[in-house]
C-alpha cells in the first residue's frame, strides 16, 4: 500500500531572486509577501539590506542551502502583509517551541562553531530590513533565536533537481575534513558555473515550513517517508508499509545507509543533529547492545526489521 498525502504548504522558498512559473503563482506571492521583500531596482545593490542580510548568511552557511534566512525573512513578511495577522502567528507557533538552551545548541549547531556570534549580526541585519512592530517579539535576542531554531529544526529542506539531490547525497557523506571542504568548494564552483549558465531555474531548491510533515516523530524503522516527487514544492508524504488506524506516523531523520548503523551510531547522529534520545521500537529493542560505533562492526550484520511494530508507539 502506497498511499499519498499532500501536506499542507504554508511556506516555501526557491530562491528569492524570483522567477515565476506563471501569473497566477506571481500574483499570489505578491499578495502573500513578496510586497515587503521586492528588491525591485535594488536587486544588485549590495547596500540593500535584504542583499546584506542574504550576503551575511551566505558568508556564514554552505551556499546551496542558503534559504533558512530568507524562510525568516519570509515569515516575516507574510504577518506584515497579512490582513489576519493573529492567524499566521498562531499558526507558526505550532511548530514546536524548544527550550532556551536547547535553541541556543541548535543556533550554534546550524551556524557551526566559526560563527557563533554570527547570531546577533543576523538579527541586526534582519532587523533593519524588515523591522515590525507587531513582531518586536522576533527581533529581540530570545525571540530571534527561538525563530532560528523553529526554521532550523522544522525547515524541510526542497530539492527536485537531480542535481541537488546528488548535492543532498554529498552532504550526508562523512568525510575527512580536508575532503569535506574541497567538495564543498567544488559544488560551490559548481553552482556558480551552472548558475552563469542558466540562471536560477536549475536551481530549484530551498526549504519550507510543512506543519503535517514536521509533527511526524522520528523512528528508526520509519512507516512513512516525505518525498518531492511531483518536481515542485508539493510535499509527499508516503506509507511505507500498511498502517493501521490509530498507529503513529513516523518518517525518518536518518537516511537508510544511517538507520542500518549500531544503535550507538545512530544514537550519536540524532543527539547531535537532532538533540534528542531516539526511544522508538528499534532502539528499545537494541537497549542492551554493546555501544559499538557501526566501523566497528561486521559489515551485513543489521538485523531484519521486525513487521510486528504496529502496536509500539514511538515517544521522542
Ligand atoms: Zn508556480
Ligand atoms: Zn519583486
Ligand atoms: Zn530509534
Amino acid at each position: 500500500m502506497n498511499c499519498s498525502i499532500d501536506c499542507e504548504l504554508f511556506l516555501f522558498l526557491f530562491n528569492i531572486s524570483v522567477m515565476y512559473c506563471s501569473s497566477e503563482c506571481k500574483r499570489a506571492a505578491w499578495e502573500q509577501y513578496h510586497r515587503v521583500l521586492c528588491l525591485g531596482p535594488s536587486r544588485e545593490d549590495p547596500d540593500h539590506p535584504i542583499n546584506k542580510l542574504q550576503d551575511a548568511w551566505r558568508n556564514v552557511h554552505y551556499p546551496p542551502e542558503t534559504s533558512s534566512i530568507m524562510l525568516m525573512a519570509r515569515m516575516v513578511a507574510v504577518v506584515k502583509q497579512a490582513q489576519d495577522k493573529g492567524r499566521w502567528q498562531r499558526l507558526f507557533s505550532h511548530f514546536c517551541s524548544r527550550a532556551a538552551n536547547e535553541q541556543e545548541e541548535i543556533a550554534h549547531k546550524l551556524l557551526g562553531e566559526k560563527f557563533q556570534g554570527q547570531l546577533a549580526l543576523l538579527r541586526n541585519l534582519l532587523t533593519t530590513a524588515l523591522y515590525d512592530d507587531y513582531l518586536s517579539q522576533w527581533f529581540t535576542p530570545e525571540g530571534f533565536r527561538s525563530l532560528f531554531a523553529l526554521v532550523g529544526t522544522n525547515g524541510q529542506g526542497i530539492g527536485t533537481s537531480s542535481l541537488s539531490q546528488w548535492v543532498h547525497a554529498c552532504d550526508a557523506l562523512e568525510l575527512p575534513h580536508q575532503q569535506r571542504e574541497q567538495l564543498d568548494a567544488f559544488i560551490d564552483q559548481l553552482y556558480k558555473d551552472i548558475d552563469k549558465e542558466t540562471g536560477d531555474f536549475l536551481n530549484c531548491e530551498g526549504s519550507g515550513l510543512y506543519l503535517l510533515q514536521s509533527s511526524c516523530n522520528h523512528s528508526c524503522v520509519p512507516n512513512a517517508e516525505a518525498s518531492f516527487p511531483d518536481n515542485n514544492f508539493l510535499l509527499h508524504l508516503s506509507a511505507l508499509s500498511d498502517i493501521r488506524p490509530g498507529e503513529e506516523i513516523c518518517i525518518s531523520y536518518l537516511d537508510c545507509c544511517q538507520r542500518d548503523r549500531s544503535r550507538h551510531s545512530r544514537h550519536k547522529i540524532l543527539r547531535e543533529n537532532y538533540l534528542f534520545v531516539c526511544s522508538c521500537q528499534k532502539c528499545m529493542s537494541q537497549m542492551d547492545d554493546a555501544d559499538v560505533t557501526s566501523e566497528d562492526e561486521d559489515e551485513g550484520e543489521g538485523e531484519t526489521e521486525g513487521d510486528d511494530m504496529e502496536d509500539e508507539m514511538t515517544d521522542v
